[in-house]
């Protein structure tokens, strides 16, 4: 295989100076579909010292005016929309997902540089009535980017989670060195030779490809850098985290979680099946915040999980190219870890009511699959209830009153999302308002916009993606005083 995706660095693409490269596998076959730089710290180095040249040095992108930032990252949208088949197509070889919902991730990317191309625009800062102790004076707040952002992201939403960092960094002035997941990289390339035609100033956006050791730990720990943000597991988080206290680097965490989903008898059960299933097996129930812990009231719980494993048991399961429910697992490690659980559960006591094992009909023998799987009588000192799978299966608890639903939602260390499913609209807000938790649903599981901020409470991570506080999130607020007093104001005076 010739064609070796490379870095891009300071505007030119280049291999991993060691010259290493990796595999890229289709999960859905085993087949290998791309080679790309294998980088390493000394790659990274070259990336954080363009992004400083050209944040620090010259100050091209930081010192164009906001509306003409939007221009450009309005010329990337409109790229990816242009090249959003092709994009999608990757996407599903690369991850394995379902290729409706690479076209949905597509979209919602474009969406995304398009939402911060507005934002950009808008008022920002403000000004600030003071008291005149020396003299008369006129206060505001001006925004500014932080300078150099360091930028990972995992594999579940490729081109997505790239442009939830990308945009508002870039929008808001700032130079980024961007490392992807390793396993599934190759969207992300082209996001970059996009960048490249949209005429991004050379080092403003840098690319390195490798794994998060060798590639990614750099920018946690570089001096260089003046902000980490991060999505990925809590581990990773926590590392990161700790590299970047040693020159106090801003960081933003979007972190694992364990969601409850509370099912009351008084909901409608047909819908709350069906959101149910969206909440946890959506791309294979690789989402961050899927509903993967279902609280349901007593009364209900078997007409409820009867219905659930009827519907998870009609799903279709293949290669993501021919638009499956279900698409392929990331990788083998990933479909491992998600049996392991499977098994775990099991030994532990759980009731295994569907799924519980690999797919491996006609060509899926070839690939990563797995059943989607649905465990009954899960108790909160279990795995299944406490850890997260990251893959197609959901643990059903049983609760009898509305504080000890809120008490079992709570009872996680993470504090990613949560949801509440209630014909009473009182209870839903106030379940909601005790759910220990930064993205919530009432009625529905899922929906995401690029419009409002998302993030996690307690191990979830902190920070925020997406809305204003996404944009927020990459920038410094300095304050300006300037004295209206014409001569000299003398000492200071009350
Ligand atoms: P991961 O933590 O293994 O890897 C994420 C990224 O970090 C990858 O690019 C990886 O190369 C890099 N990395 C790994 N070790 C590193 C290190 N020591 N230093 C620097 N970078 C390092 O996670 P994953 O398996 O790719 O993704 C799954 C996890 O991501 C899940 O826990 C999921 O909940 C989480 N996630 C969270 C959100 C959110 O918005 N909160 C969204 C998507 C995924």
């Amino acid at each position: 295989m010739n064609d070796i995706r490379q870095n891009y660095i300071d505007g030119r693409w280049q291999p991993a100076l060691s010259g290493a490269t990796r595999e890229i596998i289709n999960p859905a076959n085993g087949e290998l579909i791309a080679l790309v730089a294998d980088s390493q710290a000394e790659d990274t180095r070259l990336a954080i010292a363009a992004a400083k040249r050209a944040f620090y040095g010259k100050g091209e992108w930081r010192r164009t005016g906001g509306p003409r930032r939007a221009d450009t990252l309005l010329a990337i949208a409109d790229a990816i929309k242009a090249r959003a088949e092709e994009l999608a197509l990757l996407d599903t070889r690369d991850n394995g997902k379902p290729l409706r919902e690479a076209r949905a991730d597509i979209d919602d990317a474009a969406a995304c540089f398009r939402y911060y191309a507005g934002l950009v625009t808008k008022p920002q800062g403000g000004v600030y009535e003071v008291s005149d102790g020396f003299g008369p004076m006129h206060a505001f707040a001006m925004h500014e980017p932080v300078g150099v952002c360091g930028l990972i992201t995992p594999w579940n939403y490729p081109l997505l989670m790239a442009a939830w960092k990308l945009a508002p960094a870039l929008a808001a002035g700032n130079c980024v060195v961007f490392k992807p997941s390793e396993l599934t990289p190759l969207s992300a390339v082209e996001l970059f030779r996009i960048f490249h035609e949209a005429g991004l100033p050379a080092g403003t956006a840098n690319l390195v490809l490798g794994t998060g050791p060798s590639a990614g730990q750099e920018l946690a720990s570089s001096h260089d850098v003046d902000m980490i943000t991060f999505t990925g597991s809590t581990r990773t988080g926590q590392t990161i985290a700790s590299l970047a206290v040693g020159n106090l680097k801003k960081v933003g965490l979007e972190l694992g979680g364990k969601s409850p989903n509370i099912i009351f008898a008084d909901a409608d059960l047909e819908g709350a099946v069906e959101w149910a299933m969206i909440g946890v097996f959506f791309n294979q129930g690789e989402v961050c915040s899927a509903g993967s812990r279902i609280l349901i009231e007593e009364s209900v719980k078997e007409r409820f999980v009867a219905r659930l494993a009827e519907r998870a048991n009609a799903m279709t399961i293949g290669d993501g190219l021919h638009d499956p429910d279900i698409g392929a697992i990331v990788s083998q490690a990933q479909l491992e870890k998600i049996l392991g659980h499977i098994e775990r559960a099991r030994s532990q006591g759980a009731r295994l009511v569907c799924g519980g094992e690999r797919y491996t009909a006609g060509s899926c023998a070839k690939g990563f699959f797995v059943r989607p799987t649905v465990f009954d009588q899960c108790t909160r000192e279990m795995d299944i209830v406490r850890e997260e799978v990251f893959g197609p299966v959901v643990a059903v608890q049983t609760f009898r009153t509305e504080a000890e639903a809120i008490e079992m939602a709570n009872d996680t260390p993470y504090g990613l999302a949560g949801g509440v499913f209630t014909s009473d609209g009182a209870r839903a807000l106030r379940v909601v308002k005790e759910i220990r938790a930064g993205v919530t649903w009432i009625n529905c599981y899922n929906p995401t916009f690029n419009e409002a901020p998302w993030g996690g409470y307690k191990m979830s991570g902190y920070g925020r993606d997406l809305g204003v506080n996404g944009l927020l999130e990459y920038q410094q607020v300095k304050q300006v005083n300037i004295s209206l007093q014409p001569g000299p104001v003398g000492w200071y005076r009350r």
